[in-house]
Formats: structure tokens, C-alpha cells, sequence
């Protein structure tokens, strides 16, 4: 009755399938075969935090509060931005399941810095700062895994990132070994539930997308490497145990972007504070122009810096972040309608827009009608897949306070927020890749039917389906539901309030017997 869920960041079967059929992947084979696959949709904004924790609480981005790498609020005259390494609100599985006495292992989720007390161990993943700092819940693992692995990495050097300062297929390859050889650790380890992610993939895919779909001797060389992680996983399983292999979005190669926050700015929705500004972004345009090779590189790598240099400014151990002023171009508020404060979108084929309150929503539906005008001139493709508002979000505590536009890109294009181009649109030297709502869902083990494809489930559905597996009842609030369709019976559903009838009824026993 334990499950183990193996996640790996960004992995698509647009890569997974054509290396499976050269045979390259045998343990993703065994999956197939031996199991159930299907798309997992990810949240309407693809995104590493907001979807892995979805995934990981079964809540909408209202109850678990995390929308991006960085959260904005906009003061009277400025933006500010703070990044974001924990969720703040919903309870995690390993929450749920440590209350009930369930021995866990989380190791590098994204997202979970600082860790938390569970019972079992967890070791923080993705956006925690590095191994300097208090990555491990008990704190203490954390001299047991450097003395087994003195050079484990949380995640890949960000300035390789910028293809320049290294191969990010080297980088990665390095940094996955040391995933393993902390995986093999995990392993020797008591277990109800195991939940480790890698996130190569995701990051080879963003920079090296074409030299992937083409086979590259490096990039075969990470697969392979996923696959043996994957083969240890398998053999790990006993026989009533279940394997769920889990991304947290899908990925695809694009050619054209669209600036949408220069038309938003050529729309009058926006303002500068004065026209020197403009000037300035029209100036920086023209420059990154002649070095629009590394351009992509770097906005990876703004990231990642951004997040060092708080981290920095306020001491490794400091877990709490200050705001600070977005870079966006100096906008004059009182007269900026819509913007579009982050550049994830940017990785990820969305723009999430905010709008000011003073937008009529006539106005917010003439945005809409005109955005869905716009036509990519090179392939006659619109610009939008989809548009959605705020309400996609979910509701509860930390649902957004402001109004939203969420915009997907259509194919083969993704949007940008920088202001101050000459052209919204522009086409793109190969090998880029972003994100798709579409990821992978593979389930093997106990139950499970073989060899079966099941229409799309959402990231939602992964914890309804583990609790249930493991005869946990489910907490009232889930957004998803359990994926019956990839078991031989269907599995059975408790709800609190038959548990609480079941304590009740105990209680009650107690009680006549003490009498
Ligand atoms: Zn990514």
C-alpha cells in the first residue's frame, strides 16, 4: 500500500515516445506496458510553482498562494516584486499523511524551502539557495547526505544557464548523478510514501530543445540517465505498492514571440512617467539586437540571479524575503491600466495581466476581443490560444485581489513583457523550448491496468488518487478527483466524515468499556 512518486519537471511525450521507439528508454517501456499512461494537464499557467504544488496539495493557486517564481503587489507609484520558495496556505500530502502516521520522504520538490517537520525526512528542491543553508527537515540528514554525497547539487550553476559559461547537457548530466546517488540513499530508508523530482529535463529542453528532438548524443545520454532513475524506482516496488511518474506541465519548441506588453503600451493602457524612459528601452533594444543569440540565456539567467541577489542581500539562512521595486519600465500608475509585471510567461507560453481596478469590464472585454484579432504575419496562426480571468484561479485565501487576464500563446509562439520594441513580432533561431499545459502521467503497480492509455486528468487529480490508494480519507476541500480509469476496480473513496464516524463509533466502544 505505499506509493512512490517519481516527478520530473517538464517532461513531454513529444521527446519520451520517439526515444522509447529507438529503444533507448527500457524502464520507461516497463511503465508503458506494464502500466497506464495519459496527459496530466497542468494549471492554465504552466509554471514549475504554482502547478507542483497543485500536484503536491490537490488545491487551486487561491488556497495553496503561489502563482509564479515571484509574487507583485503594485503600491501607489511602483510595482514590487518578492520571490517565492514555499506555498502559503493547503496542506501538502506528506502533511496529510504524516498526521496519520504515515512514514514520508520528499526529496527535492520544488517549492519546499524552507522544509517542514514531517515524519520521515525531506530535503528541500528547486528555488531553496543552496546547500549552505537549512535544506533538510531533520536538520541533521543533511550531514548524512554530504558525507554520502559531498558535491550533491539542489540544482543546475544559473549562469550555465547562459550558454556560455558551460553545456547545460554537462551541467545537468553532473547535477543528475547526484540526484540518483541521493535517491539511491532515499531507498535505504523506512517508506509509506516517496516523493523525489528531478528537473533536468526541464532545463535542457529550454535551451537545447531542437538538439534534443534530434537525438544529441548528451541529451540521449540524460534520458538514459532518468530511465536507470526510473529502473530503481521500479525495483523499489513491492507487490501491493503503486508508482505514479508525474510532470508538472508538458514542453514544446517555438519560432515567433509577440510582445504583449508593447502592445498593451501602444494601446494607451500603459503610461511612462516620462518619455526618457521610452527612449532608454528603445536604446536597450537596439543593443541586445546585436547580441540576440544569448538574449534567451539571460532571461533564464534573471531568474536565477534575481533570486541570488536576495538571497544574498539578506543572509542564506533568512527565510523571509523584502520586496523589492519590479524592473520594469519606470510606469506613470496613475495612468496604466493593464501590465504585465513577470517575465515567466516568457519560459512558459502565457502572460498573466494584471488590470487596474478603474477597467470597466466593457473595456477588460474589448482587451479580450482584441487580442483574439491578433494573427502571427509569418504563419497566420492567432496569437491566443486561450484567455481566461481570474476565476481559473480557484477561490479561497489567497485568491488574487486584483482582476486578470491570463493569456496562452498559440502555437509555435510565446510572449514576451518587455516594452520598448520596435516590432510586436519576431522570429526566433531554433532551439527554444517552453512550457505546454500538456505533461506526462504514467501509473504502474498494484491494480493498475496494463498497457492502457486514459484520457487527460488534471495535476489536481494526483493526491485524491494516492490518498485513496492508500485508504486515507480525502479532505473536503480537493479540486480534483480520483483517476478511476486507470485501475482494474475502482478505488474506494473515504470521506472524513465516514472517518470521523469511525472514531466516533471507536470512541463510544472506549467509553462503555471504561464504564
Ligand atoms: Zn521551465
Amino acid at each position: 500500500m505505499r506509493v512512490l512518486l517519481f516527478g520530473v519537471d517538464g517532461l513531454t511525450f513529444d521527446i519520451v515516445n520517439p526515444y522509447m521507439e529507438r529503444g533507448l528508454l527500457p524502464n520507461f517501456q516497463r511503465l508503458r506496458d506494464g502500466g497506464t499512461q495519459g496527459v496530466l494537464k497542468s494549471l492554465v499557467l504552466p509554471m514549475t510553482p504554482p502547478a507542483w504544488m497543485s500536484i503536491a496539495t490537490g488545491l487551486s493557486p487561491a488556497k495553496h498562494g503561489v502563482y509564479d517564481f515571484w509574487e507583485y503587489e503594485k503600491t501607489e507609484n511602483n510595482l514590487q516584486g518578492q520571490i517565492v520558495t514555499h506555498r502559503k496556505g493547503g496542506k501538502a500530502i506528506w502533511n496529510i499523511l504524516s498526521d496519520w502516521g504515515k512514514r514520508v520522504l520528499v526529496a527535492n520538490v520544488p517549492l519546499t524551502y524552507p522544509p517542514e517537520p514531517v515524519n520521515g525526512i525531506m530535503l528541500s528542491g528547486y528555488m531553496a539557495p543552496d546547500m549552505k543553508s537549512g535544506v533538510t527537515y531533520p536538520a541533521d540528514f543533511k550531514d548524512e547526505l554530504l558525507a554520502a554525497i559531498p558535491d550533491y547539487k539542489i540544482d543546475i550553476d544559473p549562469s550555465i544557464s547562459a550558454a556560455e559559461k558551460g553545456d547545460v547537457f554537462v551541467e545537468t548530466l553532473d547535477v543528475t548523478r547526484t540526484r540518483t546517488q541521493m535517491f539511491r540513499l532515499m531507498l535505504t530508508k523506512p517508506w509509506d510514501f516517496l516523493f523525489i523530482t528531478y528537473v533536468g529535463a526541464d532545463r535542457i529542453q529550454h535551451l537545447r530543445w531542437d538538439e534534443i528532438m534530434a537525438f544529441h548524443p548528451l541529451a540521449v545520454e540524460y534520458y538514459q540517465k532518468l530511465d536507470e532513475a526510473l529502473g530503481l524506482a521500479l525495483d523499489a516496488l513491492e507487490k501491493d505498492d503503486l508508482l505514479m511518474l508525474v510532470s508538472d506541465h508538458g514542453f514544446r519548441g517555438i519560432h515567433h514571440r509577440f510582445y504583449l506588453q508593447e502592445y498593451l503600451h501602444r494601446q494607451g493602457l500603459q503610461r511612462m512617467r516620462n518619455t526618457s524612459a521610452r527612449q532608454r528601452a528603445e536604446r536597450v533594444y537596439r543593443v541586445k539586437k546585436t547580441v540576440r543569440k544569448i538574449v534567451w540565456g539571460l532571461k533564464l539567467q534573471g531568474i536565477a540571479h534575481a533570486i541570488r541577489r536576495q538571497f544574498r542581500s539578506k543572509g542564506l539562512m533568512e527565510t523571509k524575503q523584502e520586496a523589492q521595486p519590479v524592473r520594469l519600465p519606470d510606469l506613470d500608475w496613475a495612468n496604466t491600466k493593464a501590465w504585465i509585471p513577470g517575465y515567466s510567461g516568457a519560459i512558459a507560453g502565457y502572460a498573466n495581466v494584471f488590470l487596474d481596478d478603474s477597467m470597466t469590464e466593457e473595456q477588460i472585454e474589448e482587451m479580450v476581443a482584441a487580442i483574439r484579432e491578433i494573427r502571427n504575419p509569418a504563419t497566420g496562426q492567432p496569437l491566443a490560444l486561450e484567455i481566461h480571468r481570474e476565476d481559473t484561479l480557484g477561490t479561497g485565501e489567497f485568491a488574487p485581489r486584483e482582476r486578470h487576464l491570463i493569456v496562452l500563446a498559440g502555437e509555435d509562439i510565446t510572449i514576451i513583457n518587455k516594452l520598448g520594441y520596435t516590432s510586436l513580432w519576431e522570429s526566433v533561431g531554433g532551439s527554444m523550448g517552453i512550457h505546454h499545459p500538456d505533461g506526462v502521467l504514467y501509473l504502474y503497480g498494484a491494480g493498475v491496468k496494463q498497457g492502457e492509455t486514459i484520457a487527460p486528468t488534471h495535476v489536481y487529480d494526483v493526491v485524491p488518487t494516492i490518498l485513496s490508494f492508500m485508504n486515507i480519507p480525502l479532505p473536503d476541500e480537493l479540486e480534483g478527483k480520483i483517476i478511476n480509469e486507470a485501475f482494474e476496480r475502482p478505488l474506494s473513496q473515504h470521506t472524513n466524515a465516514e472517518s470521523n464516524s469511525v472514531v466516533r463509533r471507536k470512541l463510544r466502544k472506549l467509553a462503555t468499556q471504561n464504564t
